[in-house]
């Protein structure tokens, strides 16, 4: 299964990725961490990327796309993946498409934890990490709303979107997420599926 987690930041995005891939037994991918890495290890990325982040804007395409591709090569992912923070923009999704579509490959589903805006700034209120001050998480609001939220048509126009609501205790959002991932399952297995 290769599957896409979308949710605001905040949004728990995190705890459910983690049992997800236990779930699954797949790799993790996500390119926040995949940054995080990158800058305490100092790469020329990393420099890079800092800036951005530390702005709470997207990191540009072309750096994030690079470290996907190549991770994405690595045989693990081969039979499947948790895409996590990534794709985060219509031109990364169209690249992904075009990426796993020459290895003939596809995205076989896209969960949205949906979380209304004040309860996101309330979490990040009763939270402390370097990139979660006020004006930081903000901006990193707006940017899911202007940049990421249009992917959330393109994957349903797909036909490839499960919504799923983001409040409550994370096991109740764990079971969500498995009857999404089900419900993925029982689509690839029908006839005429993917
Ligand atoms: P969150 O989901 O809480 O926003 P992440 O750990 O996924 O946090 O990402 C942290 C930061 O890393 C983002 O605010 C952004 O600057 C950068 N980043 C992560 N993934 C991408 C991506 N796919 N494209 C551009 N920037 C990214």
């Amino acid at each position: 299964m290769r599957i896409i987690l979308i949710g605001p930041p905040g949004a728990g995005k995190g705890t459910q990725c983690q049992r997800l891939v236990e779930y699954l037994k797949v790799p993790h991918l996500s390119t926040g961490e995949m940054l995080r890495a990158a800058i305490r290890a100092g790469t020329p990325e990393g420099i890079t990327a800092k800036e951005y982040m530390e702005h709470g804007q997207l990191v540009p395409d072309s750096l994030v796309l690079a470290m996907v591709t190549k991770r994405l090569e690595t045989p693990d992912c081969r039979s499947g993946c948790l895409l996590d923070g990534f794709p985060r923009t219509l031109p990364q999704a169209e690249m992904l498409d075009d990426l796993l579509e020459r290895r003939a490959m596809t995205v076989d589903g896209v969960i949205e934890l949906a979380v209304p805006r004040d309860e996101l700034i309330r979490r990040m209120l009763a939270r402390k990490r370097a990139d979660d001050n006020p004006e930081v998480f903000s901006k990193r609001i707006v940017s899911f709303e202007t940049q990421t939220a249009p992917l959330l048509d393109y994957y349903a126009r797909q036909g490839k979107l499960a919504s799923i609501d983001g409040l409550g205790a994370a096991d109740e959002i764990f079971g969500r997420v498995r009857e999404a991932v089900e419900q993925f399952e029982r689509r690839s297995a029908a006839p005429g599926g993917r």
